[in-house]
Parts: structure tokens; sequence; C-alpha cells
């Protein structure tokens, strides 16, 4: 039995704000949030700034857009507040501060002076010899007066977290079952560093702790930080959360996600003209399904369907081309004037940041043209930055690439008295350039030359648009108008002659 009218469930999606948002972490997200919003509980965002070196400010900024471009809205979080904060650990030093010392108090945490250096100088030589190494705890039983003395002479000091032995911390997470580790084998781990900041282990138990989380949903590569926590947890007599910990995602080749694999942080996907409905959809899947079959859902739906027990633990594999032809589902579905408007700001982008392009001058411009076009591009664009390779010769002055220009050299096919036919056959057209009108007497002057019709349109695109593909033909020509296609014909012509 699930509890989903429990409106008291708290998740929280934490990221370090050192980049950009990423699959891995959109997904965490976006797990985090589907099921807030399927229970009625809440979803909070805490950022985890305290590792100053790797911080980036500016990163906080970018993963809050990316979140809200990918529909996700949250309760509580930096910026809108609530009654938990503040939501970033940055903020939250004194608590962390506070709490390790009421540890100190109840014999649960103690102050070391052990420098980490030594300790380093210790471990590599332990482990030189097979050994582990774990802290044997010189620090533990120092007379109070010593601690006090050294404090006062500004010796640096970590505060440790005294572990029991051999207690059994176990946890029974909701994807990978129960998990139990001996304490024995955790070291008396650093929970506040001599800078005064905290360990993530020891932070992040607190805020969750602090802050009511119910249901911790994170990656798999937290599961072995777990047992870590939950000492924490047991210090301050609080009872843990559910753990939930999601399967790795991995390249499509089985190794580790990157780059090369097509993953790029979510603004690159929004800049590269996906569609946050087709990014949400694809990595719902990566470990989570609905049945076997069922691939296409929207945001709705995933509320609906989402079930924290249908988590799967074998890692995914993400697949670039499967985002692809999902981003080209939701294309072909998209409202048209919506699409259109997408289309029309990726084309504006275009001409305004390619410095060497020769703007065409002629012709219906941007947003005529696109509406005429669009319906019958909607069903071959995957990604509305593609509709770019469709679309340019609409914009810009042709030019021929040297494939181009030689395009004919060594067909058995002399282009240029075709071209020729095809200006006389068009001429009649000037005034109704329709393209059933164009169709209709280009099928006749392919009978009349002899010559098949595929070999026409072949001739006319390369001379029109350049390359080798484009949109509808006929339709394409309509709207380019008379001119420019008779232009663009003569321009080949006297290229290749
Ligand atoms: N800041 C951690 C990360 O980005 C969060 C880990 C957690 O959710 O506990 O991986």
């Amino acid at each position: 039995m699930n509890n989903y009218s429990d409106n008291n469930i708290r998740v929280r999606f934490a990221p370090s704000p050192t980049g950009f948002l990423h699959i891995g972490s959109a997904r965490t997200a976006l797990f985090n949030w589907l099921y807030a919003r399927k229970t009625g509980g809440s979803f909070i965002i805490r950022i985890e700034d305290t590792d100053a070196k790797r911080h980036q400010e500016e990163a906080i900024g970018l993963i809050l857009q990316s979140l809200k471009w990918l529909g996700m809205d949250w309760d509580e979080g930096p910026n809108s507040g609530g009654d938990f904060g503040p939501y970033r650990q940055s903020e939250r030093l004194d608590i962390y501060k506070e709490n390790a010392h009421k540890l100190i108090e109840d014999k649960k945490a103690y102050i070391c002076f052990c420098s980490p250096g030594d300790l380093a100088k210790e471990r590599e030589v332990c482990q030189k010899n097979g050994g582990v190494f774990k802290y044997d705890r010189r620090c533990l039983s120092l007379p109070h007066e010593e601690i006090s003395a050294r404090k006062d002479r500004g010796e640096p000091y970590t505060i440790r977290l005294l572990v029991p032995a051999n207690e059994i911390l176990e946890f029974d997470d909701i994807v990978y079952g129960k998990i139990s580790v001996n304490s024995g084998t955790i070291e008396d781990y650093i929970i506040m560093r001599s800078n005064g900041l905290p360990t993530y282990n020891y932070s992040v138990a607190v805020d969750d702790a602090m802050m009511n989380i119910t249901h911790i949903i994170r990656g798999e590569d937290h599961l072995s930080n777990t047992p870590k926590q939950l000492l924490v947890y047991n210090a301050m007599e609080i009872t843990p959360p559910k753990f939930i910990h999601l399967p790795m995602i991995l390249g499509s080749d089985g190794h580790k996600l990157s780059k090369r694999h097509g993953s790029i942080s979510i603004e690159t996907y929004q800049e590269d003209g996906f569609l946050p409905e087709a990014i949400v959809n694809y990595i719902a899947l990566l470990g989570w399904a609905y049945d076997e079959k069922t691939t296409l859902f929207s945001l709705t739906d995933l509320i609906d369907k989402f079930s924290l027990e249908n988590i799967n633990k074998k890692s995914s594999r993400f697949d670039y081309q499967k985002l692809l032809w999902m981003n080209g589902n939701y294309i072909r579905e998209l409202d048209e004037s919506l699409l259109r408007e997408l289309i029309i700001k990726e084309v504006r982008t275009y001409l305004d940041s390619e410095k060497d392009l020769k703007r065409l001058t002629s012709g219906p411009g941007i947003e005529e043209t696109i509406k005429r076009i669009t319906p019958h591009i909607k069903e071959r664009v995957k990604t509305v930055k593609e509709s770019i390779e469709w679309l340019s010769p609409f914009f810009t002055i042709l030019e021929y690439n040297p494939e181009m220009r030689d395009y004919f050299n060594n067909k058995d096919l002399d282009a240029v008295p075709v071209l020729n036919k095809i200006i006389l056959t068009l001429e009649p057209l000037k005034s109704r350039f329709s393209s059933s009108d164009i169709e209709d007497s280009l099928r006749e002057l392919s009978e009349e030359l002899g010559l098949s019709f595929r070999k026409i349109a072949e001739v006319i695109r390369i001379a029109t648009w350049a390359k080798k593909v484009s949109p509808p033909l006929f339709i394409t020509m309509e709207i380019l108008g008379y001119d420019l296609t008779i232009s663009r014909i003569s321009d080949y012509q006297k290229i290749i002659t």
C-alpha cells in the first residue's frame, strides 16, 4: 500500500551549483517533483553551496531556469522562501555549528586537532602495507583543559562524529531493497572542517532532518553515503526518512554518460531546439516505466502514472537517437502557431548570429514564409534548430558549394538545355505561380523531353536550393516566387556553362 494521499510528504532536490543542470540531475529533480505533485506533498529546492572551490554563483540561476523551462515549480527554495529556510547551505552554517556542539555535549562527537596532512601520510603508509586506515580516535579522550588551551592558542581543529562500534546500520531502499552495513567499517568521520564548513554527509543529513524531508530521492552514487548519514540521524535521535536511489544512467556504449553520448546541459538542449515536453518524457523513462509498451507521456500523464515502486534498479542507457525521435514526435503534435513562433525565433537568431551570411532582401519575408512552409516541414524536423537546415535558402543569397557546382558533371544529363526548357515552361505561370500549376507544367515537360519527372525535379532543386534535399519542391518554388526561382535557375546555368 502506498500512501499517496499523505500530503505531509516532503521531498527535495539538492543541487551543488558547480555547473549547468544535466540529464542525470534533471532526472533526479523530475522524480522528486513528480512524487510531490502525485502525492500532494511539497517539493523543495536546497542549494548545496558549501564547496567554495567548485561553487559557481551563476550556476544557481541557470539550474533554476532550466527546471522552470522543463515545467517544474517548487514550493520552497531560494528566492521563494518557506518555513524551513534558509534554503542555501552557505546561509545555514550556524545551524551546522550549533548542532555539532550539541553533539559534542551529548558525547556523540568530539574535537580533533590532528592535522589532515599528518593523517594523510599515515593513511598512505597504512595502505601501502595493505591495511585499511581508520582514524584511531587519539583525540577522543583529550582532557577538557587541554582542549580549551589548544583552542585558545588558535590551533585549528575539526569535529568528528563518534561512530558507535559494531552497530548494524540498516535501511530499506525502495529501489535497492534492504541494505545493511556494520558501523565498525566506518571511521569517526569529520563533520565540521577546521574552516568552519560542514562536510557533505553531515550537512545533508542535518538539513534533511531539520527540513522534515520524508523521502530522499537521489542518484545511486549516493547509496554508499547513506550509512554515514544514518549515523547523523541516530546521533540526533531523529527517525531517518525513506530512501529511494535512482539507477545509474550510462551512455549508449555502457560507459559513464558524457558529452560524447549526446548528454549536454538542459540549457544546450533548449538552445538546440528541443522541446521541454520531449526532454521530460525522455528522462522520465530513464529508470522508470509504466508498462512495457507506453513511451509517450505528457507531464499530466506522468503525474498520474508515476510511482516509486515502478523505478527499476537496472542502470539505464541514454540514447540520443531516441531522444531525437521523441522530440520529433512532440514537434509534430505541437500547436502549429507555437511551432511557427519557435521556428521564427530560431531563424532570426541564425540570421543575426552568422555574420558572414548574405541575407536575401526579396521574397515574402520570414513570418510569411514560415507560416506557409511549417505544415510541410513539421513531419521532417526532429529539433527546432534543424529547421534551419531545411529553411536557410529562403532567407539567404544562394551559394553553390563545389559539390553542387559539379553536380551534373558526370551525369548523363546536360543540365543547361534542360534548365532552359524549364525557364520557358515556367514563364506562362508568372502571374499564377502556384505549386499545382508548377507541378502540372513540369509533368508535361517531362513527357515532352522523355526525361523522368524525378530528374527534372532534381535539376530544379540543385539550381534553386543548392542542396540535395529541400522541403517539398513545388511549394518551395511557390514561396520563393517566380522571380527568385527564375533568377536562381539562370544564375546556376551561368555557373555551370
Ligand atoms: N548536492 C548533492 C549532489 O548534487 C546532493 C546529494 C543528495 O541528494 O543527497 O549530488
